[in-house]
């Protein structure tokens, strides 16, 4: 094992997520490069531990009871190379690369990725992940678009820590799913765009985005975004709206005034709290709408 991958016990993972909820890890790990990664998946493995690969926990919710096993979260694997070829711009990121410090690399070139990813908070591993997207009609408005290949550290039995390659068409993407590359660990991804986009007004055009945001979501307050993904035909926070539930609370968990796609942590929710908002949701706005609302949060730990 490398010396210095440290694997804690019993570590508090809601200060590791944007909703601040969340019991503890049994193992918990925090690996800063390629070889530590890799001693901390074989240590998951000769130990019999179940894995759980958190980001920056911007989209998760994890159980008040925690999490057995190891989980290993992604946030110090953040280096990037970034190479300028004659026609684009591309940056080769570890996973934990939060997608502002991405944002900043397109933003210096004057390229539109630059506007994208300041709407999605997170890093490029969870981006990749849940093919994070943005509503408004931009392009580029999905990481589909701006990724050209993963490199994947594979959890399968007859390879396992093997890195597979992938490229972008060899994966399955969908609205807030990418496939084809599991069970693994997204190691790096190359992210890029063509240098001829670059667009002088492209500073402008993230602050308005930015502005827009801070109106219409509740950013003060620890949310994980958009609880549920949008129905086909429907738009889940008009549905929610519609039902009446904007302010519906249990304990300190709330759908949002500002956001009904929103659930905001007023201070001290637990994940019960929350789970408990979100399955009153789901049930009223079938009664009343006829519509099954899906998660987009991912669930983690023992429920
Ligand atoms: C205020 C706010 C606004 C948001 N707005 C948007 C939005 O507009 N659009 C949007 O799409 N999302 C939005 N989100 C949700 C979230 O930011 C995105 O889904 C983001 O891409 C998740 O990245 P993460 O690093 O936080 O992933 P996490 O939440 O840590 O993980 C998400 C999933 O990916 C898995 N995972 C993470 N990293 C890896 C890896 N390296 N290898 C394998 N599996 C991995 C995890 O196990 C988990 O299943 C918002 C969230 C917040 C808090």
């Amino acid at each position: 094992m490398s010396e210095s991958l440290e694997i804690k016990e019993n570590v508090t993972l809601a200060p590791f997520t944007s909703w601040q909820v969340g019991g503890s890890a049994e193992f918990f790990c925090l690996p800063e490069t390629l070889e530590q990664l890799k001693d901390a998946l074989r240590f998951a493995k000769d130990k019999g531990h179940k894995l759980t690969i958190l980001g920056s926990g911007s989209n998760v919710l994890i159980s008040d009871r925690g999490i057995q096993g190891l989980t290993l979260c992604t946030k110090k694997l953040k280096a990037k190379e970034i190479n300028k070829t004659e026609t684009r711009l591309e940056v080769i990121c570890e996973s934990g690369l939060l997608k502002t410090e991405l944002l900043k690399t397109f933003l210096k070139e004057k390229l539109p990725p630059a506007e994208f990813l300041a709407g999605v908070p997170g890093d490029v591993g969870g981006g990749v992940v849940m093919n994070a997207g943005v509503g408004e009609q931009i392009r580029p408005r999905e990481f589909v678009e701006i990724t050209d290949w993963i490199e994947v550290l594979s959890l399968e039995e007859e390879n396992f820590l093997e890195l597979k390659h992938y490229n972008r068409d060899d994966l399955s993407w969908s609205y807030r799913h990418c496939r084809g590359w599991e069970p693994g660990l997204i190691y790096r991804a190359q992210i890029s765009w063509p240098l001829s986009d670059a667009d002088p007004e492209i500073i402008q055009r993230v602050r308005s985005a930015n502005q827009i945001r801070l109106k219409k979501q509740p950013l003060d307050m620890p949310s994980c975004g958009s609880v549920f993904v949008n129905p086909e035909g429907h738009k889940s926070g008009q549905l929610i709206d519609h039902c009446g539930l904007r302010g519906f609370q249990v304990g300190q968990a709330q759908v949002s005034e500002k956001h009904a796609n929103f659930i905001v942590n007023l201070g001290g929710a637990t994940a019960e709290n929350i789970d408990a908002v979100i399955k009153h949701v789901q049930k009223t706005v079938l009664e009343k709408k006829g519509v099954q609302l899906r998660t987009e949060v991912v669930y983690l730990g023992s429920w």
